[in-house]
């Protein structure tokens, strides 16, 4: 049997697509399942679009996200070099033997000339395409044109009247008509090939079995064929997987609606694993319905034949729920190291192993953090008709915040029990209503209604701030 062999192919052309993240794992994790190897080829032949530094921060992005590649920058392999740009002598190799087979042709026309046929076209209501003009070039003549000096494209000789027919995984048997195909540009005039060409040869020289890329690529993918055919060479499987959808179902997840690239949700505060786990669910579901997995129970698992090829909603609620299911599963010194890039400049740091227990539960987002501890550093700043509410009278609350200031200062200890006893029996003594008492306890010390358990959380505020912030409350009522 053929050793599986699977591959990403990025562009480095900007910041990678979550998309583009949850296809790499699904070609990731098929290569895996079958004891085969994945590749990262970074496709840079249009140099054109390429950023500065995008070759770098693909591989960066795929390491955060906690994945590797078999082969590929980096770490070589026998089918290198894996980035396109240092490959062009075989891509020029290659073309000749199309040219040495009548499959393909040299084209001599100016961009003058293909701007006119463009106009022409479209002035007929024509779809714009390559009306063959060098196809008919005697070969002997192009070569001598050639010779000369003169600046030429090769094309694709795309045979007429012709089905096209590939099999998907997810869709089945696709076909499409040779004659709507253009006589695509294979090697351009500054030497480099164009996409077609480049992912065709690579595919085939790196051994590559399975396809998997975003749904985007199919009307490329009868090209290819026909690349194939011109070669010679057997096609591989193709599994064109479909794009999300914004999270409101509507329309392809772009960047109008909100941040769209794998690094910044990872900037964001969401964790690798829960973002690989939500990647795994959509558009495909475990036999057993389970939806928390491990990256090893999906590599066991997973079958690309079993995608739904209906494009699902990048569905954030979801995603906010694993997020915290991951989170929760963090020990305290995962937590720390995780969040410690979230943590602001102003909270006071030697209380962070008394704070991360109180709010791991309540983290969405490793984000969250600020949010919910900014009470323990900053200044309070909440509405005084917090204070009374459920209140009889303003007297009442005067009182109790009295009396609660003089019990906190004659405890003998701050402790969690001193300070939960004793402002229990206080309560229970006077009388006071449990739920109102305790509210404005929180409100006073913290600002905030919903908090981390009372008084877990006045041990870690420490006794001299929580006394200033109840006479502070009571300040503002007098
Ligand atoms: N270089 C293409 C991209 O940027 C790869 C498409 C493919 O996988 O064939 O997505």
């Amino acid at each position: 049997m053929t050793q599986v062999r699977t591959r990403m192919a990025p562009s480095p052309t900007g910041e990678m697509h979550v998309g583009s993240m949850a296809t790499l794992l699904k070609n990731y994790a098929f290569a895996k399942r079958n004891g085969g190897q994945f590749i990262l080829r970074i496709e840079d032949t249009d140099k054109v679009r390429e950023v500065e530094g995008g070759v770098k921060a693909i591989q960066e992005i795929v390491h955060r996200y906690g994945l590797d590649w078999d082969e590929g920058p980096g770490k070589g392999g026998e089918f290198g070099p894996y980035i396109q740009s240092e490959r062009l002598e075989i891509y020029k190799k290659e073309v000749q033997t199309l040219i040495d087979n009548d499959k393909a042709y040299y084209c001599f026309c100016s961009k003058e000339r293909l701007a006119e046929v463009k106009e022409q076209q479209m002035a007929n209501k024509q779809a714009p395409h390559y009306d063959r003009h060098c196809r008919v070039i005697d070969a002997s003549e192009a070569k001598k044109r050639v010779a000369d000096g003169e600046e030429y494209v090769i094309r694709l000789k795309v045979p007429t009247d012709q089905e096209i027919t590939f099999t998907d995984l997810l869709r089945g048997e696709i076909t499409f008509h040779s004659n709507l195909i253009d006589d695509q540009v294979l090697l351009k005039s500054d030497g480099y090939p164009t996409y077609h060409l480049a992912v065709v040869i690579d595919d085939y020289l790196m051994k590559i079995t399975h396809i998997m890329r975003g749904e985007e690529w199919i009307s490329s993918t009868p090209k290819h064929v026909l690349l194939y055919q011109a070669f010679g060479w057997p096609v591989p499987v193709f599994a064109h997987i479909p794009v999300f959808l914004n999270p409101d179902g509507k329309g392809k997840m772009s960047k109008r609606k909100g941040m769209v690239s794998a690094a910044s949700f990872l900037d964001r505060g969401y964790l690798s694993e829960a973002m690989l786990n939500f990647f795994m669910i959509l558009g495909w579901a475990r036999k057993n319905q389970e939806e928390v997995m491990t990256l090893e129970d999906y590599v066991k698992e997973f079958d690309p034949s079993d995608l739904s090829s209906n494009s699902v909603a990048f569905d954030i609620k979801k995603l906010d729920w694993l997020n915290g299911v991951y989170i929760r599963k963090l020990s305290p010194e995962q937590l720390k190291e995780k969040i410690t890039p979230f943590i602001s400049k102003n909270f006071p740091v030697e209380k962070i192993d008394q704070v991360l227990p109180l709010i791991q539960e309540r983290l969405v987002t490793l984000a969250d953090f600020d949010q919910l501890t900014k009470f323990f550093y900053g200044e309070l700043n909440y509405e005084t008709d917090l204070l009374l509410k459920k209140a009889d009278s303003k007297e009442l609350v005067i009182e109790e915040l009295n009396e609660v200031i003089k019990l906190i200062e004659t405890l003998s200890s701050w402790s969690l029990t001193d300070l939960e006893e004793g402002t229990r029996n206080l309560q229970e003594k006077k009388d006071w209503h449990r739920g109102q008492f305790f509210m404005m306890l929180r409100i006073s010390t913290t600002g905030e209604k919903a908090t981390p358990p009372l008084f877990e959380t006045m041990m870690v505020l420490g006794k001299d701030l929580v006394i200033t912030r109840l006479k502070e409350a009571l300040n503002k009522l007098i």
